[in-house]
């Protein structure tokens, strides 16, 4: 059975590349560790974080409203 892919924590919706040198996944890449380390990225990581969670949200209710007017 195929192993989910781990997704990247930094860039949000895509799975882990493997990007940094070193790095064998999320858990220990040096590119996560730095921005955890840092307060300044860590909040605009999570206010992009958020964004995205609305933006889903948005797309998720167009859709519901788009097949519930289609009855
Ligand atoms: S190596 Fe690190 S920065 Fe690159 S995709 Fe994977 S988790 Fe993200």
């Amino acid at each position: 059975m195929k192993r989910p892919e781990p997704k990247c924590p930094i860039r949000l919706g895509e799975s882990c590349s493997l990007c940094y040198p070193g790095a064998s996944g999320p858990e220990d890449c040096g590119l996560v560790w730095l921005v955890r380390e840092d307060p300044e990225l860590m909040e605009q990581l999570n206010e992009l974080r958020r964004e995205q969670q609305a933006e889903t949200r948005a797309r998720k209710d167009a859709a519901h409203s788009v097949a519930t007017s289609a009855h």
